[in-house]
This record gives structure tokens, C-alpha cells and sequence, in this order.
């Protein structure tokens, strides 16, 4: 019976339109379960009835004519009790209703079971039979199993927008989608997808018999690519962070690299003709790097199929440029399966509003660049097909990763609304969000910024910050091709370090595993974010973690700023063992100082607390360490057991659950009892919602990225701090993350501040 399900489910995906697969469906389920009869009814939430939509057994001219109330005759009860309902005989049953239209007369036996997805009931399948007799047990579980594998097509259909019976009334009216905040910000504009005039994968491959003139078209198509790439990553290169141009330059050695030359003349001297060659080997490639186990090196798949793409543009059309767009007038959101650098690159500024990229996530090369661009972007819409996103009117939210489709007048205009709001705060913010950090009632609390990719561009950006809670030293790691040198670390501390020597730099040794990969030290687990990642991996290889902390400390000479924050710890033991490792480095490099009558400060050294444990042994921990951390991202993943980047369990992931707000609130009184000072890092503390939350809880230290700062200045600056500790009692005995926001909601809206609760709330 399994197999027999695998075939239905597979032969049944491979059908675009939900109509046609609905209707394979059914006649697959009558002829394999050996039933009289097997029916599909979907939900009509507008309406709130049952549609006919695919029957083999009942007369074929009643589907889409016969509607069932939600609670009317046993279609209905098996809707609203959400349940499967076995009947040996339907037409004796007390709730049975008759259709005529749908010629049931002859049919006794009746199994049904509910279609459901996320809690919603989007339909009911049924099987019915002639002869009166109860459907066994295998029967039934069968069809729940089937039931829940249809309702991820039917969902997957309805995000296509390529479903006739799904156009009006389904449960997730407007449609909204959930994809991977990519790049802060919200935007609405007409979808727009890149497409090449010849795509590779479409090519299909010819031969030719001139293989010096194939060869000659290839390398001046090779060399057209070069001048164009370099032209792009020129026109953006005062707008880009060092690293960030990195990515061109990774377009630039995939050019240079004669293997792949090689490869493509080989296969024209086998008789290929230049594109198909390309396509040849480029699969080749892009196969391998798709099948690598580590996600870095997946998304590289993106950019060698992006440049092969330029390359057989550039040969079958030599002289027109490839990147050449037909924009529409007014905003666009740029769609791709997956958006690479040089796509942003060429795209008209001014008609950029936002991003989608069906693929990639947070870490992907166009969600750097968006982020560098300021431009809106959203990542990881697996769900939509981009048809349904192409020339559609979208609302994207950059800050929760929310895209919403099919905009009506109404819906468009309250998006637009809340637009024109950020886009007046962020006037507002820019001109006062500089001010000192104060609140109503004189309240001083302290910002810092969260910082990694460019920390030099990120503290321009606010010069009132008192410095950087967080330098992520990892992100540096994973835009390179192998461990970056200690050299290479000296000089990026250094230059984060010597930007502002006179305010607290907290750099962050290596946090690698669990969502963050390096390409050159791969790692597979089943339980990447309960594995080997943070200090566990650099306490397990002392010479990464001494390389990296004999970097910082070097560029900490003659400086006395150096903050080294240690992550994922868990127990006592790690804090001492990494103690002790900082001590040998920092005897290495004092003697080194002293040589050269160099003076090397003392570095002051603190814990992330993200893992529950450190809950209950913050005393310990406190003997130890000068400063405390409170990762709220991590902690909240760990306290809930909810993956952070598992899109299916998202809506449980709440930094304003309750328990979260209670372990912070033990983190803040533990802190104040032993002295030591806490400055909160994660996500939560550049939210206007968290800020004020956190303030209630006693913290008044905020370190977030450089967009959060002004905004969170500025709503520090409308609070008021008595106000927010009376507000503490009730926050702490709220039910659930609703409650708790709405809390917030309503203080902010008394502040005149309600606008920033959408903007990052
Ligand atoms: C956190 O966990 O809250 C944090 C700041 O670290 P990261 O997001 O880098 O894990
Ligand atoms: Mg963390």
C-alpha cells in the first residue's frame, strides 16, 4: 500500500494545475484501493461551503456545481469535526444529506477525512462503495496519508496561483507567503523576473563542425563576459563594502580558470558547437556543486550558472549585450529563482524597490548586497513558483520575510499607507536619531552596534554609538576560500578596533556550525544547531581559536578597547578552558609588544549567554568572565525548542514568549546581583517592541545593526523609563507572545510611536 501511495503522490506532483492532478487523483485512488467511488471536496472560506472538485465514481457534471455547507450532511461533519468518519451505511446516518446532482443513490459504504494544512481544512476526500460494509483499518490510514500529502500540493498549487477551484475564498486570502528576512525594509511594486534571452538549461545542444571557429567565439565571448562583469562591479563600486566586491571578483577567477576553458574546447574538439560545449560541462558542474553536502558551496551552483548564462548569451549573440533589461515604469520587485550579484548589479536603480529570491537565504551573496544596497529583500520563497510572482502587484516585508500577492485596492492601499510611514520615520529618524540616548524622564541607556560585515561602513552610520556590542568575526570567515590568515585577521580587528579607539569593540571569536557553514571546513550533522558548533568547535581546535585571538590581541596593541566574546557557552569548564588559551596567547603576544616597547592591554573578556543552561549558573559564570551578552536569537531557539530557521515551525519562534522574557528577566536581576554588565545582542534588542521591552526589564545596554539604531534612539527617546518599570508586573504576567506584544503595541501607540511597531516591531 505504501508504494502504491509513493506512485499516486509522485505521478500526481508531476501535473502543474491542481485540477488536472486532483482529477489523475482520484481515478488512481478508485482503481488502486479497488473502491466504487473516491471524491475530492475543497473548502470555500469566502462562501463557507464544500466544492465538488474531482470525483471518480459520482457524476462528473456535478463537480464544481455541488456545494456543501461547512457543517451540512456528513462531507460537512467530517470538516468540522476535523476527523475521518467511517460509515458503513451513509444513507442511515443521522446527519446524511442527499444531492441529487451527484447520483450517490447506489452507494452504501462512505469513508471521508479531512485535507488539512497548518490547522486549516482546505477540503475532504472520500471513498465510497456500493455494498454496505465498514472500510478497515488499512483503508483509513491510507487515506489520512494521502489526505496529508495532498494538502501540500494543494497548498504548493494555491502559492502557484494555478488552481481554477482555488481562486476564490481559500483559507489564506490575501495571499500571503512566508520566505527568509533577507534585507530590512518593505517595498511594493510590480514583480519583475530576470530573464536571458538563451538559458542554458533550455539549450538544448547541436553539433558543428568548425572547430576553430567555435573556439574563437567561446573565448571572445568569455572576453565579452570579462568587460562586462568588471563594468558592473565598476558602476557599483562606491556603493559597496570591500567585502562585498569580493563577490565580483569570485566571478572574475571563475573566468580565469583555464580548467574550465579546458573543459569547453575539449568538448568542441569532440564536435560540439561553442554553447552547447558550455552547457555540456557547466552542467557538469553546477550538478556537482548542487549535490555538496555544505550550503556554501550549494549557493555557489548560483553564480557559475549566472556567468555560464552571460557566457552563452555573449557567444549566440555576439556584440548584443546580454544584461540588456526592458524594465517596466515604476517600482519593481525583482524576482529570480536565485538573484545573484551581478543581476542586482545591472538592474535600475531608481526601479529597484525590493527582492525575491525563490532560493538562498540570509547568508546568500544577494542578500549581502541587498542589505549593502539598503534595498528591501526577502529570501527562500520555496513555495511560489516564480509564474505566480512574475507581473503580479507584491508587497514584500524585508523585516519578517512576509510577501503578499494579489493585492486588492484596499489591501495595496493600507501596504502603501504603512510605506509612506516608514519612509516619513526614517526621515523623521535621520534627522533626530542622533541625538544623545535619553529618555522623557533623563534615562541614559546605552547603543551599541551589531557589526561583521563591514564594521568600519556600520559605525559611520551611527557616530553617537558607544561602540560594537557584536563583531560576527565569522561572516569575514565564510567570504573567503579557505581560513583567513592571522595577518589577514590583524588587519580587519585592527581596522575595527582603531576606528573608534576610544569606545568598547566587542569582537566575537569564530561561531561557525549549526546555520553557518565554511566552505573549506565542511560539517555534516543531523543536529547541526545542537552540534559542534561556537566555542565547542574552537575549544576542540585551539589553533584556530589561538590564531584568531592572538590576531585580535595584536591589533589590540597600543589600544585599550578589546572586548573577546566568547559563544554557545554552555558549562563553566568551556569558560576556563578558553580563558586559559587567551592567557598563553596573550603572554605570546605581550612578549612580542614588550620587544618592540609596545603596550598590550589587558583584553576584557566575556560570555554570550544563548544556551538555557547558563540561566542557573550565572554566579559561576560571573567569578569568571568581565561582561555578559544575552543572545536572544539563540536563546529563544533553545529555551522553545523551535529551529530559528525552520520556516514550518516559525510562528512558534517568539523572542516575546513568555518564558523568554522570564529567562531575561532572571539573566538582567542575576547580572545586577553579581556585577557584571549585560548588554543584550540579539535580533529583539533593534526591535522597537523588544527595546522597550527590555528596558521594562532593567537592560540598558542595546547592541543591534546599524538600521535598527536610529530608529531604536529615537524610540528611546519618546519613552518614558518610570513608566516602562510600572508597565513591568503586567508584561511579566501575560499568557502568550500576542499578549505580550499587544502590551507593547498599546504603550507605543500612547507614545505616538505606534508606526515603528510594523517597521522591525
Ligand atoms: C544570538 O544568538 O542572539 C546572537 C546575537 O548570535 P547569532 O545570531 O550570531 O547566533
Ligand atoms: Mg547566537
Amino acid at each position: 500500500m505504501l508504494s502504491s501511495l509513493k506512485t499516486i503522490i509522485q505521478e500526481v506532483s508531476q501535473i502543474p494545475e491542481l485540477d488536472k492532478a486532483l482529477v489523475r487523483l482520484v481515478s488512481m485512488v478508485k482503481a488502486t484501493m479497488m473502491v466504487d467511488s473516491c471524491s475530492i471536496y475543497l473548502s470555500n472560506y469566502a462562501e463557507r461551503h464544500l466544492v465538488l472538485t474531482a470525483t471518480d465514481g459520482l457524476d462528473p457534471d456535478a463537480v464544481g456545481k455541488v456545494k456543501i455547507g461547512f457543517y451540512e450532511g456528513v462531507i460537512g461533519l467530517v470538516g468540522d469535526r476535523e476527523e475521518p468518519l467511517n460509515i458503513e451505511d451513509a444513507p442511515s446516518h443521522p446527519r446524511y444529506k442527499h444531492y441529487p446532482e451527484v447520483k450517490e443513490e447506489s452507494y452504501h459504504a462512505f469513508i471521508g477525512t479531512p485535507i488539512i494544512y497548518q490547522r486549516k481544512v482546505l477540503g475532504v476526500i472520500t471513498m465510497q462503495q456500493k455494498k454496505a460494509r465498514r472500510f478497515s483499518e488499512d483503508e483509513e490510514a491510507f487515506l489520512v496519508t494521502l489526505a496529508a500529502q495532498i494538502a501540500l500540493e494543494i497548498v504548493n498549487a494555491q502559492m502557484r496561483g494555478n488552481s481554477a477551484a482555488l481562486d476564490n475564498g481559500t483559507p489564506f486570502e490575501p495571499r500571503t507567503v512566508n520566505g527568509i528576512p533577507g534585507s530590512p525594509g518593505l517595498a511594493m511594486g510590480i514583480g519583475y523576473a530576470v530573464n536571458f534571452k538563451h538559458d542554458l538549461a533550455q539549450f538544448i545542444p547541436r553539433k558543428h563542425k568548425d572547430v576553430k571557429e567555435q573556439i574563437t567565439r567561446y573565448r571572445n565571448a568569455v572576453q565579452m563576459t570579462r568587460t562586462q562583469v568588471r563594468d558592473l562591479s565598476a558602476d557599483l563600486s562606491d556603493k559597496l563594502p570591500d567585502d562585498v566586491r569580493a563577490i565580483f571578483q569570485l566571478y572574475d577567477q571563475l573566468l580565469d580558470a583555464n580548467s574550465l576553458g579546458r573543459e569547453v574546447e575539449k568538448e568542441i574538439h569532440e564536435g560540439w558547437d561553442a554553447g552547447s560545449s558550455l552547457k555540456l560541462v557547466i552542467d557538469r558542474y553546477a550538478t556537482r556543486f548542487r549535490n555538496m553536502e555544505d550550503p556554501y558551496m550549494r549557493e555557489r551552483a548560483v553564480d557559475i550558472v549566472d556567468l555560464s548564462n552571460r557566457i552563452l548569451n555573449n557567444i549566440l549573440y555576439a556584440g548584443d549585450d546580454p544584461s540588456s533589461l526592458r524594465v517596466p515604469d515604476g517600482p519593481c520587485i525583482l524576482v529570480a529563482q536565485e538573484v545573484s550579484a551581478p543581476m542586482l548589479a545591472e538592474f535600475p536603480r531608481d526601479k529597484l524597490a525590493g527582492i525575491i529570491s525563490i532560493k538562498g537565504s540570509n547568508n546568500s551573496h544577494a542578500a549581502i548586497l541587498a542589505r549593502a544596497m539598503g534595498v528591501p529583500a526577502v529570501m527562500g520563497l520555496q513555495r511560489v513558483s516564480i509564474n505566480a510572482l512574475k507581473a503580479n502587484e507584491l508587497f514584500i516585508d524585508g523585516y519578517s520575510g512576509e510577501v503578499v500577492m494579489q493585492l486588492d485596492e484596499q489591501v495595496k492601499q493600507s501596504y502603501q499607507v504603512l510605506i509612506d510611514e516608514e519612509e516619513a520615520l526614517q526621515r523623521k529618524i535621520s534627522v533626530e536619531g542622533d541625538l544623545p540616548c535619553v529618555t522623557e524622564d533623563g534615562q541614559s541607556m546605552s547603543l551599541l552596534v551589531n557589526a561583521g560585515l563591514t564594521a568600519n561602513i556600520e559605525m559611520e552610520q551611527f557616530k553617537q554609538g558607544e561602540g560594537v556590542g557584536l563583531y560576527r568575526t565569522e561572516i569575514p570567515f565564510m567570504m573567503r576560500e579557505r581560513f583567513p590568515s592571522e595577518r589577514e585577521q590583524y588587519e580587519l580587528y585592527k581596522s575595527v578596533l582603531s576606528t573608534h579607539p576610544t569606545k568598547e569593540i566587542t569582537l566575537r571569536t569564530l561561531d561557525v556550525g549549526g546555520d553557518k557553514p565554511l566552505s573549506y571546513f565542511p560539517i555534516s550533522e543531523e543536529n547541526p544547531f545542537l552540534g559542534w558548533r561556537g566555542v565547542r568547535l574552537t575549544l576542540d581546535h585551539p589553533d584556530i581559536f589561538l590564531v584568531q585571538v592572538r590576531a585580535m590581541l595584536r591589533a589590540s596593541i597600543g589600544l585599550s578597547n578589546l572586548h573577546i566574546l566568547l559563544p554557545m557557552i554552555t558549562s563553566v569548564s568551556e569558560v576556563d578552558d578558553a580563558k586559559r588559551l587567551i592567557k598563553q596567547a596573550f603572554l605570546e603576544v605581550k612578549e612580542e609588544a614588550s620587544a618592540e616597547n609596545q603596550m598590550l592591554s589587558k583584553p576584557a573578556v566575556g560570555v554570550m549567554l544563548e544556551v538555557p543552561s547558563v540561566l542557573f549558573i550565572l554566579p559561576q559564570l560571573a567569578q569568571r568572565v568581565d561582561f555578559f551578552s544575552v543572545g536572544t536569537n539563540d536563546l529563544t531557539q533553545y529555551l522553545l525548542a523551535v529551529d530559528r530557521n525552520n520556516a514550518r515551525v516559525s510562528s512558534l519562534y517568539s523572542s516575546y514568549h513568555p518564558s523568554v522574557l522570564a529567562a531575561l528577566h532572571q539573566i538582567q536581576q542575576g547580572s545586577l546581583a553579581n556585577k557584571v554588565p549585560v548588554t543584550v545582542c540579539g535580533e529583539l534588542a533593534g526591535e522597537p517592541l523588544g527595546a522597550v521591552a527590555l528596558m521594562a526589564l532593567g537592560f540598558r545596554k542595546l547592541s543591534m545593526n546599524a538600521y535598527s539604531l536610529r530608529k531604536i534612539n529615537w524610540v528611546i527617546r519618546n519613552t518614558n523609563m518610570q513608566e516602562l518599570k510600572a508597565l513591568l508586573p503586567e508584561l511579566m504576567a501575560k499568557d502568550d507572545p500576542e499578549a505580550v506584544k499587544s502590551l507593547l503595541s498599546k504603550y507605543l501607540e500612547s507614545k505616538k510611536l505606534g508606526g515603528l511597531v510594523r517597521a522591525g516591531g
